[in-house]
């Protein structure tokens, strides 16, 4: 038998944790279960490993092409300009994995210099692994960069705020419906020492939605928190918020906490730590709590039409006519796996908001998208 290895190791450690707790307190939440499996200071799945890539447990847009990060670079230039070309102006990126679409984003920003001049980029990173391996990326930038856990440590001033597959990494609370009424989902320990979710015995009065036994409502309360702070900053200090996931356009019931390791889907419960949990981004949402600070809301849009508004077809060709044949498929390649709305392609699967103070225009990708209320 081969030896067990250090990221063995460490599930294992990380569930006899988790099972402590549940002896201590009978059970725990599922967002207790994700905020521990995922961000666990020690032990989480983020804190001491690269997920990313082919040899990982999956990949997102900015590691398929670079065009990604520096259509994001481009757009954020159009909205500085549109916030009237404040310096300095804070770059924020939120959970930037291996710094890929920043370092994409400030390439391409060399074309409008008075920009990339005027840039303070704060990475917001809870991960030491990750944050280094950013730090390596970006030594040799040219542009400003610092580290932050939260949002808040960011200074005062206006900010342009960019968020790709952030949301979805946040822990939410399951309620599911049981003879009428709801309660919340948690994770207990079998018999056989294996974890399995559960109810809780008490029942949540103030959820007013109807829905049949059985049904699942999840809620973010971390992403309305952070919704609120975005809205709340973008209103008082001026700019404006890019968020990018794997979601939906309208609230829905369903359970959709899902877990990857290795590009395949695993049972959630099976290797807390060990696989990446997600769900889903409730935009309609996150959309309602940025909108009551006050701010502006567009869409959210297909990641597909997002990205063909900012001009990714005419990227592409562009790249694409400067490099070997080889190299020009796998632009186009990239082009259709980000836009293209088939299996297996994120154009639709993903989608794009943003959040931005009320007194600049539309921000590009979004104009004949009508402000929300
Ligand atoms: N944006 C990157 C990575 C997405 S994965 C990309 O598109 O490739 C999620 C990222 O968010 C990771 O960098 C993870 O470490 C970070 N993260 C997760 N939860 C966080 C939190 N609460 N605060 C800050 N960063 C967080």
């Amino acid at each position: 038998m081969e030896p067990p290895s250090a990221r063995n190791l460490d599930m294992i450690e990380l569930l006899d944790e988790i099972r402590a707790m549940i002896a201590e307190r009978g059970s725990i939440t599922v967002e207790q279960y994700m905020q521990l499996a995922l961000g666990h200071p020690d032990l989480g799945y983020y804190m001491n490993r690269d997920p990313f890539g082919a040899t990982g447990d999956f990949t997102t847009a900015p590691e398929i092409s670079q065009m990604f990060g520096e259509l994001i670079g481009l757009w954020a230039a159009e909205v500085w300009s549109s916030m009237g070309s404040p310096d300095p102006v804070r770059l924020v990126e939120l959970g930037p994995g291996r710094g890929t679409l920043i370092s994409d984003a400030l390439r391409a920003a060399r074309i409008v210099p008075a920009f990339r001049n005027a840039l303070d980029v704060r990475l917001i990173e809870t991960s030491p692994a990750l944050a280094t391996m950013q730090h390596e990326l970006l030594v040799d930038c040219g542009v400003a960069v610092s580290w932050a856990q939260t949002l808040k440590e960011v200074p005062n001033g206006p900010a342009i705020v960019i968020g790709n597959e952030f949301l979805d990494a946040l822990p939410v609370r399951q309620f599911v419906r049981v003879s009428g009424q709801w309660r919340e989902r948690t994770v207990r320990v079998n018999s056989d020492g294996a974890l399995a979710f559960d109810v809780a015995d008490r029942a949540e009065p103030y959820i007013r939605a109807a829905a049949a036994n059985g049904e699942v409502l999840e809620v973010s309360p971390s992403g309305h928190r952070l919704m609120f702070e975005l809205g709340t900053r973008l209103v008082k200090q001026g700019g404006a918020a890019l968020l990018i996931d794997y979601g939906h356009g309208v609230t829905r019931f369903g359970d959709t906490l899902q877990a990857l390791r290795a590009h395949r889907y695993v049972d959630p419960l099976a290797a807390p730590g060990d696989c990446d949990l997600t769900t889903h981004v409730d935009f309609a949402a996150m959309a309602r709590s940025a909108s009551a600070t006050g701010a502006a809301v567009y869409g959210p849009v297909d990641q597909g039409d997002f990205l063909r508004a900012i001009g990714i077809d005419l990227r592409t060709k562009a790249l694409a006519e400067r490099a070997s044949p080889d190299r020009a498929e796998e632009f186009e390649r990239a082009r259709a796996r980000l836009v293209g709305k088939g299996q297996g392609e994120m154009g639709a699967l993903f989608k794009a908001m943003a959040v931005a103070d009320r007194r600049l225009r539309p921000p590009p990708g979004f104009q004949s998208n009508t402000k929300s209320a």
